[in-house]
Order: structure tokens, then sequence, then C-alpha cells
């Protein structure tokens, strides 16, 4: 199938500094990606094929599940994002342009507008629902942060899928099509996936999963928390949790006191300070929620989920405030803002504050924090709402059991949009009596090009990548030791014949190099099988073929190779 020498495969010896992640690393020193921007990649042959295979796997299982590949275009008028007040909510991530009539277009970090607008003009009747439209096309997003090679991108390729119903029923059929053959995708691709409840950010609509590869390396840009009794599995940014913690029966209110806290801003300095436990602690934190002020209130042993707290405000963009920020608008320091006499902030308690008693706060002034705070007596809550993050350890929210955190890469996710996006751009439907609808809708991506990198994370040794076999490059690669010895070269020409005709995927390494160059460079990039021809084998009319994956070597004979490496490729992931 091919030769190294008639391809392009320009593996690196160094470490390469930029790369954080392994899968990100062997990538490049395997020669299969390199960078042209900040998160913006150009894939070699090798890589090529990878995308090439992982794809092929996606079409084949969504073309079984009956939905139907379109190509939309990358372009798209800024107009229709604006109908559905996306132009405005996606923000920055979102890269935009004018064409030379001075028409505003934006660059599709997602295809819903594009796709419902293409219904819109063409499905008026129920007869012709369901319907399932995808296509694996590129995608840009200006991301924030693009880190990590493939898994963060800014360019990268997506599949991504749009259903169309026209009842809740005939919906849940279709968004199950499509989870179970999310299972089944990954399965092939050698991957098992836990599915996930998860927040619907910028996507909106009422509910959605993820599909998470767990990982045990630093590459888990996701906190999972899952129930091994029940089942229950969230992203922690969505998770529910019961709240396990000791607290003692709610006490009477004591006097309000300022106490001195010199050097004690965290909590942890506090709490040794004042020789309390954190949960006796609230934490008030500031946040600009798209550049105004809002407090939060949590227990000192808590963390603010963002996303909870994002959306419980309505807010577009919202970061922490800066220490001139949190100075303007309590007059302290950062590490001692409370509650209690700030002005013009509301203030969001997480309900585990509410059980409280007689807690301690900062005081808003500069070295100094409240105890013996009780919420009504001495500052109202605007609102309160859960702001808690869910953490390893807490209460399953389903069952009586403990959750476990775990760290994963989403792969892929499946949206139930409702009618988000149908009534915005007036995407509607006549029922059997002639009554007009708006479509229910469902979207569902997978990333092209993360979930090979993400494999990575998982399937790699000291010296290299360990393909899954369905989406390796080429199955097998083959090395004649020696390009100079003939019976070597006429031994490896009939066997690249025999595997290419039996449809096998081969790489030959025809190069004029060192044996130990040459294992060094499969190792390094992965092929599942190597079959190696050597002097003292091939004068006994054998060769030597081992798997990536193992130790062992064994010796077949030049003519029954291709069943052995069917043999060992069944045995492999
Ligand atoms: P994330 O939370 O990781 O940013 P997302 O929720 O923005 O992902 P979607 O918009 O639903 O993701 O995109 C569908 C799939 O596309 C994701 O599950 C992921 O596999 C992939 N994907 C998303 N953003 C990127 C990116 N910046 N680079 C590479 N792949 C991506
Ligand atoms: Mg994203």
């Amino acid at each position: 199938m091919m030769r190294w020498t008639q391809t392009y495969i320009p593996t690196l010896r160094q470490k390469q500094t930029e790369a954080e992640l392994i899968s990100h690393q062997l990538l490049l020193r395997g020669g299969y990606i390199r960078k042209l921007a900040s998160g913006i990649y150009l894939y070699l042959p090798l890589m090529q094929r990878v995308i090439e295979k992982f794809a092929n796997i996606v079409r084949e299982e969504m073309n079984r599940a009956g939905a139907l590949e379109i190509h939309m275009s990358v372009l798209c008028p800024a107009e229709i994002w604006q109908a559905t007040g996306r132009y405005q909510s996606v923000g920055k991530e979102q890269m935009r342009m004018k064409d030379r009539h001075e028409h505003e277009f934006v660059m599709c970090g997602t295809h819903e507008e594009t796709v419902t607008t293409l219904i819109k003009g063409e499905v008026k009747s129920y007869r012709q629902l369901p319907m399932n439209l995808y296509q694996i096309q590129v995608k840009f997003r200006d991301e924030i942060r693009p880190r990590f090679g493939l898994m963060r991108g800014r360019e990268f390729i997506m599949k991504d899928a749009y259903t169309f119903d026209a009842t809740q029923e005939s919906f849940d059929r279709s968004y199950q099509k499509m989870v179970d053959a999310y299972y089944t995708i990954f399965k092939r691709a050698g991957l098992d996936t836990v599915k996930v409840e998860s927040d619907t950010g910028a996507m909106g609509g009422k509910a959605a999963h993820e599909f998470m590869l767990l990982v045990d390396t630093n590459g888990g840009e996701e906190t999972i928390l899952i129930c091994d009794k029940c089942g229950y599995a969230a992203n922690a940014e969505k998770a529910a949790f019961r709240d396990t913690v000791k607290i003692g029966k709610p006490e009477k209110p004591k006097p309000l006191e300022t106490v001195d806290t010199p050097g004690a801003a965290t909590i942890e300095e506090v709490t040794a300070f004042l020789k309390v436990k954190p949960h006796e602690l609230v934490k008030t934190l500031i946040y600009m929620a798209d550049d105004k002020p809002v407090a939060t209130l949590v227990r000192g042993d808590r963390d603010v989920n963002e996303i909870k707290l994002k959306n419980a405000v309505g807010a577009i963009q919202l970061e922490l405030a800066t220490p001139g920020q949190i100075e303007e608008y309590t007059g302290a320091p950062v590490g001692f803002a409370g509650p209690v006499g700030l002005k013009d902030v509301p203030l969001y308690v997480d309900p585990l504050v509410t059980k409280l008693s007689n807690f301690i706060v900062g005081a808003n002034a500069d070295q100094k924090h409240i105890v013996n705070v009780n919420l009504d007596r001495d500052f109202k809550a605007t609102k309160v709402i859960d702001l808690s993050m869910a953490r390893g350890g807490d209460g399953c929210p389903m069952c009586n059991a403990n959750l476990d955190s775990k760290s994963g890469i989403e792969v892929g996710n499946t949206f139930q949009l409702g009618t988000k996006y149908s009534l915005s751009l007036g995407a509607k439907f006549l029922d059997a009596e002639g009554k007009e609808h708006p479509i229910i809708m469902g979207s569902y991506g997978i990333g092209i090009t993360r979930t090979p990198q993400a494999a990575l994370e998982k399937y790699y040794d000291d010296k290299g990548i360990i393909w899954p076999r369905s989406i390796a490059p080429y199955l097998v690669e083959l090395i004649p030791l020696s390009m100079e010895n003939e019976g070597q070269v006429a031994a490896a020409e009939k066997i690249y014949t025999a595997l290419t005709e039996a449809g096998i995927d081969v790489l030959m390494d025809d190069r004029a190099e060192r044996p130990g160059v040459k294992f060094n460079d499969a190792d390094l990039i992965g092929m599942p099988i190597r079959i190696t021809i050597g002097d003292k084998s091939l004068a006994k009319g054998k060769v030597e073929i081992k798997a990536r994956a193992e130790d062992k070597v064994e010796l077949v004979a030049v003519d029954s190779v291709v069943g052995a490496v069917e043999e060992v490729a069944q045995r492999l992931n």
C-alpha cells in the first residue's frame, strides 16, 4: 500500500517542549501533525489516514442509523445568527468577517442556524419528518485557550448531525438512535465511553449528554462524577449531589463581632488563625457577569460552580472580578469580601449556607473578618440558588452511595434542543389536522480530530503510540532489516503484495536505515502489527510477527503471513 520512501513521515527524536500532553507529544514526534498557528494544525499523511478511518466509522454508523450526509458551507450570513440571538451569546469564540460588499459573515463553529434555515424552506408537512441530516466538516472557533494540539484547536473537524421531529415521542426515538450509534462508533474505534449528563451551554435547549473517554493522564479536561451503585453520571459542571458534611445543630444567634485576622486571607489561613473548620466559614467571591458585579456565597469547604452561576444570572460572559474591581466594590483587598454591609451588589447564596448559624465572613475591611454572622439578621440573600461544585466523596443525588470523581475527555455530545432554533428561525410543519407547529430538534457532535488524539491518552507506552487497529493508519508495518540484502527485499516484496491483495493496509519501511532506527520509528508511529524480515529466520523461510501492544514475537512462514496477520489482528483492540 505504501512505502516509507514514497510517503512523508517526518519523525522527531527530541521531546517537543510545546506539548504538555503525551498524545500531543506523540503526534508531533510521530510526524502526524504540524502546527501552523495557535490552535491551527496541518494533518500529515499518517494523520490524514487516521482521520479518514475514524470518519468512515462515523459515516457508516450514521448512515446505518438513517442519517443523511450533506455538506454545509463554512461561512454563514450573520443575520441568521442574529435571529437566534447567538450572534450575541457566542461572543468572541465566533470568527466574523465582511465580504467586499460589507455583508457580515461568520465562520461556523456549529451549524444549527444553517441547517434550520435549510429545513425551514423545504419541510412543510409532518409526512416529511422525522429527518436526520449530518456532515463531517471543518469548524472554526476562536477558543479562548487553544491547547493540547488537536484536542482543543481553533480549526478542527466535527461530525455534526441534526434531527427534526414532529412529536416528542418521535424525537425521543431519534435521540436514542443517536445515543446507540455513538456507543457503537466509539466501541468500533477501540474506545469505551461513558455517557454523562451535561450542561446545555451555548447550545441552549432542554437537556444534554456528553460521551466521555475516561483517562488516567493529565489529558482529561473534564471532571466527571459517577455513582457505581446506581449509575448516575454527570459532568461536574452539571452534577447534583447530596452534602454529607456534618454540620452542627443551628445555634442561637450571637452578637456580631469584627475580629482582626492579620495576614489571613485564604480559607486555609483564616481557618488556621481562628481555629475553625472550613465549613464554619462562608466564602464570598465577587464575579463580573457581563460587566456587572455579583457576589456569591458558598460554604468555606466548597467551590463555586461557575456554570451554575452563569446560568442562574443569565450572563453571557462571567469572570472573577479583578483585585481592582474587588477593592472598588468591597472597599477591601482580595480575601476580605463579605456580605454584611455590601452595597449595590446582588448576593447569590448557596442553599448549604442557609443551614449555618453564627458563621464567619470577610468584613470588607483589610485584615478583618466578622464572626457570628446569620443570614436574614445580618444580610439578605438576593436569591438562594445551588452554586456548589460537586466533588468526589459527595453523596449521590439519586441513591445512598457516594460519587466517584474521574477525569475524562469529551469526544461527543448530544443535545435536546427542543424548539429554540425552529421558533426563532420559523421552521414549522403542518400536522395531520393542518395545524402549524415548530419542529422539535436535536443536535449531535463528535470530534473527528479530537477523538483519535484522545485515544492516544490511553494507548501508548514509553516508546510511542499503540493505535487501536480500526483507526491505525496502516494495520501492518513491514520491516526488511537491510535493503541491500536481495533475499530480504524479495521476501518483503512478496509479503507486501500478498497483504495488499488481501486488503490489509501495510506500510513498508524501505529506507536504507539501520535496524535500530527502523524499530524506534515503528514503535513511535505505532502500527498495531510489525513484521520483521531478517537473515536468520529467513534462512528457515520465516519472518517475525509481533503486535505493538505485546512483547511476544512469533515466527511464521513467508507464505502464511496473511493468515497470521489476520489471527493477531483478531485479538487486538
Ligand atoms: P468543549 O466543552 O470541549 O469545548 P463543546 O461542548 O464546545 O466541547 P460541541 O460544541 O458540542 O463541543 O462540539 C461537539 C464535539 O466537537 C465535542 O464533543 C468535541 O469532541 C469536538 N470539539 C469541540 N470543540 C473542539 C475544539 N476546540 N477542538 C477540537 N474538537 C472540538
Ligand atoms: Mg467548547
